[in-house]
């Protein structure tokens, strides 16, 4: 590299793309964004760490994956899908990888055993990120400290947070997590050229996404993001694999780690040649002086993957959809990822967009090249670009009855934060406990529980006076923090969101899923709760009003009988909702009545107004 083409400010930071299989870093020069190669040229290396079987130096990168048929269990790849996760998270394919993944004895989280030693999926990815630093400090001549690291925009909370300590353990400050599809963004849209909605699909390795941008004037802003963090080339490997295996009929060597390491290497060899060609052909060693020849055509090979490549086209409509954008107010489509290059996903996406895809970015270098251009940012190199990035699920509160009230909708541009009031439920109540969930149903049973925590030391006080304000904030990485106050006297209490372990796919896919299946339903659920809600508090509030009050005895008799009436439809568990809603109706008309006549304006208020939600 010459003087020129050095980074543009002295601090450096590098972009670094770390991707399920592939992995490089970038920076911006004087020259713009640049990738920054070995000394053989070679822009990405493999993620892919092999521990020799004297015990030396674990290898990374290219010299590791050779190893992966001579070292079957010893040579881990794809450890990027293992990231904040549960043994149980990935249970399915655990079984499909050579290399054994057990469970850590206190939470359950994925470690991979060798030699006697358990390594975390953060460890091995650590491993990967410092030699990408080697290499990117051999490319500039100088140390590299800092770095801006990309994302699945999927990526919840944990999987953020096992980046991060990743970047850590490999001796890199992280300076800010960007999601993929908006990095390519920025590798597309740097020259200012290409005002307009785009639309960037991200297929790698291991995950999915596809975010929905509007660029102007140097601003990039995403409208909304959907993905799956466990949908990629490995799981087309996969279906190519079984297809072997079949004709084969070598199910029964599924076990041997020879014999999966040599089939998803065979498996990955005729889908990448199926990129270019009608047909292929190969002769896969199984082990054991076996052999066996797979023909395969595009067409069976199209067969096969198409519910897979579907999966991915509901997640584009889902993200147009939450844009509020139609097929025609789409200006460019942009493919990143690998599996990118399958003609039937570009062909099934250009009819999904109504575009042909953008040729102008390099599908492989594309991420890298905007996490550069995010680092320069971030290093005071460029102020012209802002980036406005989205949070890709909803956060809330557990309010009374199991509701979920959300505070900050998936899609809210990050950094973001939103206080609402709640209030107790009980008199004379001194905590309130706060529970926080992520996911798009209304119910608490159908959302992922992230944390819970206590506000004590309220006074006592009737319920429904003390007012708890509650801040959740969410930071430019997509990091949760939430804060809660009583207002009458200042008790506070505040914690950072940090969850066991992420949401599992299946949890994710299914909670995407449920929440359009299920909306009508999630209303009427919702509605009956805030009526039974109700209900209860029009029984207390009226029946201390009657305490308090003088009222004549034929009225006591029949506003005490209405209250009755409601409280015993509420002691029901099956009470129709229509049925208790007619008695609440006929109880706020007597109550009303007697408090335009006889209580006066200020009872008559606190027993009609509606009530604020309630924190458990
Ligand atoms: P990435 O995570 O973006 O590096 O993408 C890696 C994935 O892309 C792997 O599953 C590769 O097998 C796949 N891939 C790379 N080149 C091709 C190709 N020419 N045709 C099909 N898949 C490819």
């Amino acid at each position: 590299m010459t003087a020129a083409d050095s980074p543009t400010p002295n601090r450096i930071v590098v972009g670094i793309d770390l991707g399920t299989t592939n992995s490089l870093a970038a920076v911006v020069t004087r020259h713009g964004p640049r990738v920054l190669r070995a000394a053989d040229g070679e822009a990405l290396l493999p993620s892919v760490i092999a521990f020799p079987e004297d015990g030396s130096t674990p290898v990374v990168g290219a010299e590791a994956k050779a190893r992966a048929l001579d070292l079957p269990t010893r040579t881990i790849h794809s450890v990027k899908r293992l990231l904040g996760r549960s043994r149980a998270d990935v249970e399915a394919e655990a079984s499909r990888l050579p290399y054994p993944v057990v469970p850590e004895p206190e939470r359950g989280l994925a470690r991979i055993p060798i030699d006697g030693r358990d390594w975390s999926p953060e460890e091995l990815s650590a491993r990967v990120l410092g030699a990408v630093r080697a290499r990117a400090e051999a490319a500039l001549g100088m140390a590299v400290e800092e770095a801006v690291i990309t994302v699945p925009a999927y990526f919840d909370d944990a999987q953020r947070q096992a980046t991060r300590h990743a970047a850590e353990l490999a001796g890199l400050r992280c300076l800010r997590i960007v999601n993929e599809p908006t990095a390519a963004s920025l590798a597309y849209g740097i020259d200012g050229s290409h005002d307009g909605t785009v639309v960037v699909y991200d297929l790698g390795g291991g995950t999915f996404d596809v975010s929905v941008l509007e660029i102007r004037d140097g601003v990039f802003k995403v409208l909304a993001t959907a993905g799956d963090t466990h949908l990629g080339g490995d799981d087309f490997d996969r279906v190519i694999a079984d297809e072997i295996l079949t004709a084969a009929g070598a199910h029964d060597l599924v076990d041997d780690a020879y014999v999966k390491q040599a089939i998803r290497k065979s498996a990955e060899a005729l889908k990448i040649e199926l990129s270019n060609a009608e047909g292929a052909e190969l002769a896969i060693d199984l082990g054991r002086e076996e052999q066996a020849t797979l023909r395969l055509t595009r067409a069976r090979f199209e067969e096969l993957i198409a519910p897979l490549v579907e999966r991915t086209i509901a997640c584009l409509r889902q993200a147009l959809r939450d844009a509020e954008r139609t097929i025609d107010q789409i200006d460019d489509l942009v493919l990143v990822g690998g599996s990118t290059r399958v003609p039937l996903v570009r062909r099934l996406v250009a009819e999904a967009t109504g575009r042909e895809p953008h040729d102008g970015v390099d599908p492989d270098l594309a991420v890298a090249l905007g996490a550069a251009i995010q680092a320069d940012i971030l290093a005071g190199g460029n102020r012209n670009l802002l980036l406005l990035d989205v949070i890709p699920l909803s956060l809330g509160l557990e309010t009374m009855g199991g509701v979920v009230s959300k505070l900050i909708l998936r899609n809210a541009t990050i950094p973001t934060s939103k206080t609402e009031e709640f209030s107790t439920q009980i008199d004379g109540q001194t905590a309130v406990e706060l529970n926080i969930y992520q996911g798009e149903r209304e119910r608490t049973a159908d959302c992922r529980k992230l944390a819970s925590f206590r506000l004590r030391g309220i006074p006592p006080m009737p319920a429904g006076l003390p007012r708890v304000a509650v801040t959740f904030m969410v930071d430019a990485d997509g990091v949760l923090r939430v804060h809660a106050k009583e207002q009458r006297t200042g008790i506070a209490a505040s914690i950072q969101v940090v969850p066991s372990f992420g949401l599992t796919q299946d949890e994710v896919r299914e909670m995407m899923r449920a929440s359009i299946d299920h909306a009508m339903e999630d209303m009427a659920d919702r509605e009956a709760i805030e009526l039974r809600n109700k209900a209860a508090a029009m029984v207390h509030g009226t029946r201390r009003a009657l305490e308090l009050s003088d009222l004549p005895p034929d009225q006591t008799y029949a506003v005490k009988k209405a209250t009755n009436k409601v409280d015993r439809l509420l002691a029901e568990a099956d009470t129709p909702a229509d049925e208790l809603k007619r008695a609440v109706d006929d109880l706020s008309r007597r109550t009303a009545q007697i408090a335009d006549d006889v209580i006066g304006s200020a009872v008559h208020k606190a027993l009609t107004e509606p009530r604020e939600p309630e924190a458990r």
